[in-house]
């Protein structure tokens, strides 16, 4: 058994079938490349890096197939669309509960495990009457390669 903390990072390709026809999208041997691209890197790229990546094995494939592949994920579960404070969107292969840091020099983002902000939103109730579903955090500051 893995630990808790562990990085959940993939679903098998029967799996990522599975969840895109439930969500009305078509599984396609490109949208699996864009897949394992995506999920098997931790570099939460944009569109465009997906697409560099996915060329090397497909290089007819274009640029909105890439696009619109993620997008699939995304409405389906198997991925996570981040909109940081600057730039293009980018995508997570992770769907597990981790939060985010992103360099101010260069705009590398990177995982932070161990922060439980979902558990500040207990006693929330008493803060705001808003019914609360859900919360943006993103820790900025700079990367190790940056700072020397
Ligand atoms: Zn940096
Ligand atoms: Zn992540």
């Amino acid at each position: 058994m893995s630990p808790p903390d562990a990085p959940v990072r993939g679903v098998s390709r029967e799996e990522l079938r599975r969840a895109l026809e439930a969500g009305g999208h078509r599984f396609t041997t490109q949208r699996a490349a864009v897949y394992r691209v995506l999920s098997g890197t931790s570099s939460h790229p944009t569109a465009d890096d997906v697409f560099t990546s996915v060329r090397e094995r497909i290089p007819d494939i274009s640029l909105a197939t890439v696009y619109k592949a993620l997008e699939a994920f995304v409405t389906c579960g198997v991925a996570r669309k981040l909109s940081l404070g600057v730039g293009p969107a980018r995508y997570d292969g992770r769907t597990d509960d981790h939060e985010h840091i992103r360099c101010l020099s260069c705009g590398r983002v990177q995982d932070i495990e161990g922060l439980r902000p979902r558990d500040w939103m207990e006693g929330l109730a008493e803060m705001t009457p808003f019914n609360v579903v859900g919360y943006r955090l993103e820790l900025e500051g700079y990367c190790p390669d940056c700072l020397h």
